[in-house]
């Protein structure tokens, strides 16, 4: 009987892994994948403060980034700067490997290539049925963390509901003599997403791509863009593709069991960024499971402190930044151009840049404060717009505050 089984070993699932071993728990980790951190498909950007709290002192840092050139459609540009660091590109396959060896250290059993088939809450325990290398095999935990990435049928099956608005996301490695992140607004280019050319060690880069649909074929399209401008000189590429939640779990908690990470949606809906908000509610979820270890209740009236506690750390942020998508999916080129051009000729970029809410994890205030530019807004208005835009004014009184609960809609 273990006291925590994790399904994952994500940079999610490994952390918690990691934290309850801390405290002295017995954890077991289940991961589907012959290898920690084989196959995975991110670009590895996440902030300072990301790293600082979540990433072991030795986990190597592929670059650090201080600026990015932004590229609307053709013919508009703008770079931003900052002069701090305001990134780190990391590799997230060491990242991943690193972490799963610290909780291997801390105690923690890993199983591999043993996917977790389905996960029973009972009155004493929780059952877990493992498909392991040689046969299927049943384990016991007081508690189970579903970490187990978007696409699972895990928390469908547990009665946690389902997301069913996601984006399509792909990427490949390329060379590179290019040193400076790029970042491509354009529908054409990549219908409701964005693409991008992030630099990675020597020589090397990853080159990807959010669109609402086909991402990878998408993708060919601006790789072979890439090379026809000399920026790239790789001629074959293996493409990677993976969908991205917009929304999070109606539910991501029940009797012994929680929700974690982009299995539950913990996502950033305007980049796709999922690595420090799966790691701050992973953080969430220890605090939560420890508390109800203490005090032997496991139940769902306890639990439920897991999912008041991530809203309030992250609700107003995935509510405001899902909107923006919402808006941003349906303006057109012509818009993006219009955009660029009054971010550029009035310096607003300088002033949102600039201003005391800027956060490269927190996008929700500073959103609201784009909104509220005159002209940036008049761009933006459509009638589909218009709807989220009303959205996003009920709730300015909660931007400095705590997320409020009952505006954060999930799919029913
Ligand atoms: C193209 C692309 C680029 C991205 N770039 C960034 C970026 O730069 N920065 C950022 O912050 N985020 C980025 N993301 C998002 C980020 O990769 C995810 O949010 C992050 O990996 C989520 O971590 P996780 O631990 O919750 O899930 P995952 O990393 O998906 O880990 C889940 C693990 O569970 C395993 N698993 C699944 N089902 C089972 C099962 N039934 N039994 C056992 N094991 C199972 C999987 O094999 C996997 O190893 C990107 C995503 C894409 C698609």
């Amino acid at each position: 009987m273990y006291d925590a089984i994790i399904v994952g070993a994500g940079p999610v699932g490994s952390y918690i892994a990691f934290s309850l071993a801390r405290a002295g728990y017995k954890v077991a980790v289940f991961e589907a994948k012959e290898t920690v951190g084989s196959k995975v498909c991110c670009t590895g950007i996440i902030s300072q403060e990301c790293y600082a709290w979540f990433c072991p002192e030795d986990a190597p840092i592929l670059r650090k980034v201080s600026s990015a050139k932004f590229f609307g459609p053709p013919g508009r540009s703008l770079t931003l700067e900052k002069d701090t660091i305001q990134a780190y590109i990391i590799d997230r396959a060491t990242i991943d490997k690193t972490l799963a060896r610290k909780a291997q250290e801390a105690g923690v059993d890993y199983f591999l290539q043993s996917k977790v088939m389905s996960v029973k809450p009972e009155k004493e325990c929780c059952r877990v049925e493992a498909n392991c290398p040689r046969q299927s095999q049943e384990f016991q935990a007081k508690a189970v963390v579903v970490a187990c990435g978007f696409g699972s049928i895990l928390p469908e099956r547990l009665g946690m509901g389902k997301i069913n608005e996601f984006i399509s996301g792909a990427q490949t490695e390329v060379n590179t003599e290019s040193r400076e992140v790029e970042v491509y607004f354009d529908q054409e280019l990549a219908p409701g997403g964005f693409a991008w050319m992030v630099p990675t060690s020597s020589g090397k880069g990853l080159v990807g791509l959010m669109s609402r649909h086909n991402a990878h074929s998408f993708l060919k399209s601006l790789l072979s863009r890439l090379i026809a401008e000399g920026k790239i000189s790789s001629k074959e590429f293996e493409i990677k593709q993976k969908a991205i939640p917009l929304r999070t779990l109606p539910r991501t908690y029940r009797d012994r069991v929680l929700v974690v990470g982009e299995a539950a949606g913990q996502v950033k809906p305007t980049t796709g960024g999922g690595i420090y908000f799966g790691l701050l509610c992973a953080e969430l979820a220890v605090n939560t499971l420890h508390e109800a270890f203490l005090i032997g209740d496991l139940s769902s009236r306890q639990l439920c402190h897991y999912q008041r506690k991530w809203q309030a750390k992250i609700g107003f942020d995935l509510c405001i930044g899902y909107r923006a998508r919402v808006i941003y999916d349906t303006i057109s080129n012509t818009q993006i151009e219009r955009v660029f051009d009054i971010a550029r000729s009035d310096k607003i970029y300088e002033q949102l840049l600039n201003g005391e809410d800027f956060s490269f994890d927190f996008h929700g205030k500073l959103l609201s404060r784009v909104l509220r530019q005159p002209k940036l807004l008049m761009n933006l208005v459509t009638p589909k717009s218009l709807l989220s835009l009303s959205g996003i004014s009920s709730l300015r009184q909660g931007v400095s505050g705590e997320a409020p609960e009952a505006d954060i809609v999930y799919d029913k």
